[in-house]
């Protein structure tokens, strides 16, 4: 277990002591994130990244040490994290790279990324002595809060989505169990609602952007990511951007190992963008500071990255900006051709929000934003599964043939395998 050191505001560097403040700075708001620092000398002394490596535990656990929650702090049965980091040689050809690795976090329990957080918020939640846990989603955060949910004893989930999720995700949802509210709005209005419910009835809020636990969550992705690679980190990685929270706790788990000395740099954090839900990339291209983000439109396939107000835009624009990275855009098109692509060059299926990091870095090497020897990770943030009417949609319905020897050789003839 790490101890919570402080809690320091990304906008204002207002500092809280550990138990003072449960979500943001209450000086600068909703925009006010906190980041949950440890003290990093005594860290540094009482264990060595070796010790990490050692451990006999294979999820995101073996980086409790690094995580705020006590020793013996209970946490969700299902194995999150852990997931594979791919090399990818044909998919970095395809690119004009020489180095190229897939991280499948849609090998989570629930399909996405969104486990890491939800498991870390239930943990915290169970050492509050908190029995309801709520967020607003546009469906995998949530799904992941109710399928971990279900995994512990008496705990309540309450999700607020947008009626127009995914199938899928909503099936998900109501499979586990959850208490499921499906609001007629967009994800904005979703989170709204859960914010507002959250304060009057007191239950704990997963929101992104709102409970600093999913930051520290989601960051043992960019632990996992370094261990994997022998506690280095690629030269680029790229990940999708829809709300700022993952990119954000990338940056934050790079950042404690370089802290710590056991990473000696920060990778170029490449944020990928829907050009339909662009409020962050606009942002960054005209310097903007994190005060005077507006809302904008949010309109992409990509539903996982659909957000008209970045919930985490400070902390995302920091990311990008302090790691000399980068925002681009893609669209629509490019994201639903890239996974086939994706799939066919690595073998990994991921949802349309998790193929825009894909679609991303095609734009990216394209113009040059990386060079051909450069080390790159993508990060594929969610499973395919999650979302087949847009996968049918990349690669239509399939081809039909009549149960008959003659018939079948012939559409074997003309794939020309026979
Ligand atoms: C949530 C999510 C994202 C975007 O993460 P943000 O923290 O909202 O930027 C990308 N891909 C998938 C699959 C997600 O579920
Ligand atoms: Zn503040």
């Amino acid at each position: 277990m790490a101890e919570i050191k402080e809690l320091r505001c990304v906008v204002g560097g207002c500092r809280y002591a550990p138990d003072e403040v449960r979500y943001t700075c209450p000086k600068h708001g909703e925009l006010g994130a906190l980041d949950i620092l440890y003290d990093y000398d005594r860290l540094r002394a009482g264990l060595d990244r070796d010790a990490i490596s050692a451990s006999a535990i294979s999820d995101c656990w073996r980086y409790k040490p690094l995580l705020p929650l006590a020793a013996d702090a209970i946490v969700p049965p299902l194995a999150v994290g852990g997931t594979p980091l791919y090399a990818a040689p044909r998919l970095a050809r395809h690119l004009g790279l020489e180095r190229l690795w897939v991280k499948d976090d849609g090998a989570n329990p629930t399909g996405s990324l969104k486990d890491r957080a939800s498991a870390l918020v239930l943990a915290r939640a169970l050492e509050l002595g908190i029995g309801i846990v709520s967020t607003a989603s546009t469906g995998n955060a949530a799904a992941a809060l109710a399928g971990l949910g279900a995994s512990l004893p008496d705990m309540k989930t309450v999700i607020f989505v947008p009626a127009a999720a995914p199938a899928a995700k909503i099936a998900q949802l109501l499979i586990y169990g959850a208490q499921v509210l499906l609001v007629e709005g967009s994800y904005d209005d979703a989170f709204e609602i859960c914010m507002a419910i959250c304060a009057e009835a007191g239950w704990y809020s997963r929101n992104t952007g709102v409970n600093p636990f999913t930051t520290e969550g989601k960051k043992t992705v960019a632990l996992e990511i370094a261990e994997q690679l022998n506690w280095t980190a690629p030269d680029v990685l790229a990940v999708s951007v829809g709300d700022g929270s993952i990119i954000s706790a990338v940056y934050k788990g790079f950042r404690d190992l370089i802290e710590l000395g056991w990473l000696d740099k920060m990778p170029r954090l490449l944020g990928v963008q829907a050009e339909g839900s662009s409020v962050l990339a606009q942002a960054f291209l005209s310097g903007a500071a994190p005060e005077a983000v507006r809302r904008g439109r949010a309109n992409t396939i990509a539903d996982s990255i659909s957000s008209e107000l970045p919930r985490d835009r400070a902390k995302a624009l920091r990311a990008v900006r302090s790691s000399s990275g980068a925002f681009i855009t893609v669209s629509d098109e490019a994201i639903l051709a890239a996974i086939p692509t994706l799939a066919r060059l690595s073998g990994v299926f991921a949802e349309p929000a998790a193929a825009a990091a894909l679609a991303g870095l095609e734009r990216a090497a394209k113009e040059g934003l990386i060079a051909a020897d450069e080390s790159v990770c993508l990060l594929s943030t969610g499973n395919g599964l999650k979302d087949v009417a847009r996968a049918r949609q990349a690669v239509g319905a399939g081809r039909r043939v009549a149960a008959d020897l003659d018939a079948v050789r012939q559409a074997l003839n003309e794939a020309r395998l026979l």
